[in-house]
């Protein structure tokens, strides 16, 4: 992408020197962020820089300082959960965080009620939607969540995610404790999201497989973002082919 394209993408989310602490201590420290409509943004990282408590400082589970345009409008550091999900901002935690006694279908309609509330009656076209990217759920739709497979459990918190007709999605470490074979439908479904318009950030340990997804990266370290640029640009550096995809890359 030349340099007049770039400043060209329509920003959906800029945020401007985050800071997130838990006490005295900083965990993000003057992050400057920027998601273009339509685009994947990878951040990538080694464990504990900071990408998970980032993704929930944008959500605003987590207080924050620091500038966040979105969608538009320019938000305060008063913002709320409710709020980002009504401007279609939804985050699918690591821990994927379902409702394990409850069957598959009515997971997914728990992740329409925030649509439902505010007057959309469009949960069932919404359900089939996911169950034609989803088949698997379909297939088990009326089994609890808690005796599903790791990936199908993954496919569930993505799937009822997006019953909120997201304009970004979060995914937090989507691969994490997957066999390869499911961490390739899993990114395969991410790129399909993309085509469909919705906009992604993805933060994985899996580096490699994020920057072959990814049109834009980010590397955290320690709370701060140690590089950045154009994914493929990333994937070739010599200093990422050594801390984040080893040798071969
Ligand atoms: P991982 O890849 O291991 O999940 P991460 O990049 O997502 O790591 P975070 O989970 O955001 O990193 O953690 C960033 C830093 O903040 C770490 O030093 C962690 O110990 C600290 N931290 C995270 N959650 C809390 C908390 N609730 N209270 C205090 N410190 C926290």
């Amino acid at each position: 992408m030349s340099a007049s394209q770039e400043m060209n993408r329509t920003s959906l989310l800029e945020v401007k020197d985050l800071c997130v602490s838990y006490g005295k201590v900083e965990a993000v420290h003057k992050v400057n962020v920027r998601i273009g409509e339509g685009e994947i943004v990878t951040v990538i990282g080694p464990n504990g820089a900071g990408k998970t408590t980032l993704m929930n400082a944008l959500m605003a589970a987590l207080p924050s300082a620091g500038e966040v345009a979105y969608a538009g409008h320019r938000l305060g550091e008063r913002r709320s959960i409710e709020q980002m999900v009504a401007l279609g901002m939804n985050l699918v935690p690591e821990k994927r965080e379902l409702f394990s006694e409850m069957s598959v279908e009515d997971n997914l309609l728990l992740g329409a009620f925030s649509r439902y509330r505010r007057g959309f009656r469009d949960h069932l076209q919404s359900m089939e939607e996911i169950y034609e990217r989803f088949p698997r759920l379909r297939e088990r739709k009326r089994q609890a969540a808690g005796t599903l497979s790791g990936g199908e459990r993954q496919m569930l918190a993505m799937g009822r995610a997006l019953m909120a007709k997201p304009k970004l999605l979060m995914l937090d470490e989507p691969s994490l404790g997957l066999a390869p074979l499911v961490i390739r439908e899993i990114f395969k479904v991410i790129e399909s999201l993309k085509s469909a318009g919705v906009s992604i950030l993805l933060v994985e340990q899996n580096a490699r497989a994020a920057l072959r997804v990814a049109d834009y990266a980010y590397v955290l370290e320690t709370g701060s973002i140690a590089m950045e640029g154009p994914a493929k640009a990333l994937a070739g550096d010599p200093k990422v082919i050594e801390s984040y995809l080893g040798v071969g890359a």
